[in-house]
C-alpha cells in the first residue's frame, strides 16, 4: 500500500504558483474570502487560505459581514467584489446562515471571478470540457492528486460516493471527462442507491465523499484498488486537548492494507483544495490580464 500525500503534493503546486507569481509585473493576483459567522471550521479554513495566499503573493481580502446579513445585502457586497477591478476571484465560505440560499450566493459571483467554481457556468462548463472556466478546488485537486500519484484513470471504473454539487457530481464529470488523465467509466452512488456495497467493490478508483465516519470498510473494497477519502469528520475524542479528532469516510484502519493507494484524513484531499484555490486565482488574474 502506498500512502498519498497530499501535503507534499500540494507543497509543489504552492511551491509553482509561488515562482509562477514572483515573474508577473505589476499588481498581484487578488483573492476576496467572504465569511459569515463563526462556524468553527469556516474560520480555520478561511485562515488556511489567507495564510496560503500570503505565502505565495496573492494578496487576499477577508471581509466579515455581520452574522445578521440578509440575502440582499450580501449580494450587494458581491456585486461590488464583482465590479472592483483590483479584485481577481471571489471566494464566499460555506456554510453560510441558514437564512440565505447558499446556491443563489454562487450564482451572484461573477463567472469569471468565481474562483471556488460554484457558479452554474463554471459547472456546466465542466460538462461542455471548456477550459475557460473554474473548477470546483476539491473536485480539481482530486483529479490533480490522481495525476500527481501516476494513477490514469483511462479505462478504470471509478465510483463516487456522494453527488454534491461540490464534489461529488463536479468529481465524477472530471474523470468522465474525453481528455488525457480522465477517460474513466463513472458510477455514482448516493443515500438511496441500493446494494451500495456491491458497487463500491467493483470500482478501481473509489471516491468516498459523504461526510460519514468511517462508512467505508475493509468489505467495500475491491483489493488492489485506489482510495480517495474526502470526508472530513469531527469524531468526539475526550483524550484530545480539543475533545475531537478528524476522520475521513474511510475506515484507514482495516481499508489501508488492501489499497494500491489511499489517501489519509488529515493531510490527503484537504490540502489541495487551497492549493487548486490558489490556482484558480491565478488562472483569473490572468484571464482578466488578457481581458484588460
Ligand atoms: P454533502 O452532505 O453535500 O453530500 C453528501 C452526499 O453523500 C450526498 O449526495 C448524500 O446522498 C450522500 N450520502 C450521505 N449518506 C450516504 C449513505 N449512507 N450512503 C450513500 N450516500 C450517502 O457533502 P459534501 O459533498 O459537501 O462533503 C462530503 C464530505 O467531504 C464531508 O465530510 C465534507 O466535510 C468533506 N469535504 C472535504 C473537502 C476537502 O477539502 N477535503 C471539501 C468539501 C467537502 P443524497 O444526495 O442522497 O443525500
Amino acid at each position: 500500500m502506498e500512502l498519498i500525500d497530499g501535503n507534499h503534493i500540494a507543497g509543489a503546486i504552492i511551491a509553482e504558483l509561488k515562482a509562477e507569481i514572483a515573474t508577473l509585473p505589476g499588481r498581484k493576483p487578488c483573492i476576496a474570502l467572504v465569511r459569515v459567522g463563526e462556524d468553527p471550521a469556516s474560520v480555520s479554513y478561511v485562515k488556511k487560505k489567507e495564510k496560503t495566499a500570503v505565502e505565495i503573493g496573492v494578496t487576499s481580502r477577508v471581509i466579515l459581514p455581520p452574522i445578521g446579513i440578509t440575502q440582499s445585502e450580501l449580494f450587494a457586497l458581491i456585486d461590488d467584489l464583482n465590479a472592483d477591478p483590483a479584485v481577481d476571484g471571489i471566494l464566499v465560505q460555506s456554510p453560510l446562515p441558514k437564512t440565505i440560499e447558499e446556491v443563489a450566493v454562487f450564482r451572484r459571483v461573477a463567472p469569471h471571478k468565481d474562483v471556488d467554481g460554484f457558479n452554474t457556468i463554471n459547472l456546466g462548463k465542466i460538462a461542455q470540457e471548456d477550459e475557460t472556466g473554474f473548477v470546483a478546488c476539491t473536485p480539481a485537486g482530486i483529479i490533480e492528486l490522481l495525476a500527481r500519484s501516476g494513477v490514469d484513470l483511462k479505462g478504470r471504473h471509478v465510483v463516487v460516493l456522494g453527488r454534491s454539487l461540490i464534489v461529488g457530481k463536479p468529481v465524477a464529470l472530471l474523470a468522465l471527462q474525453k481528455k488525457a488523465g480522465a477517460n474513466a467509466t463513472v458510477t455514482i452512488c448516493h443515500s438511496a442507491t441500493t446494494n451500495l456495497p456491491a458497487i463500491t467493490r467493483q470500482a478501481d478508483v473509489l471516491i468516498a465523499a459523504i461526510g460519514r465516519a468511517e462508512f467505508v470498510t475493509a468489505d467495500m473494497v475491491k483489493p488492489g484498488a485506489v482510495v480517495i477519502d474526502v470526508g472530513i469528520n469531527r469524531v468526539a475524542d475526550p483524550t484530545r486537548k480539543n475533545g475531537y479528532r478528524l476522520t475521513g469516510d474511510v475506515q484507514f484502519a482495516t481499508v489501508a492494507p488492501l489499497c494500491a493507494k489511499i489517501t489519509p484524513v488529515p493531510g490527503g484531499v484537504g490540502p489541495m483544495t487551497v492549493a487548486m484555490l490558489m490556482r484558480n486565482t491565478v488562472k483569473a488574474f490572468r484571464l482578466g490580464a488578457a481581458s484588460r
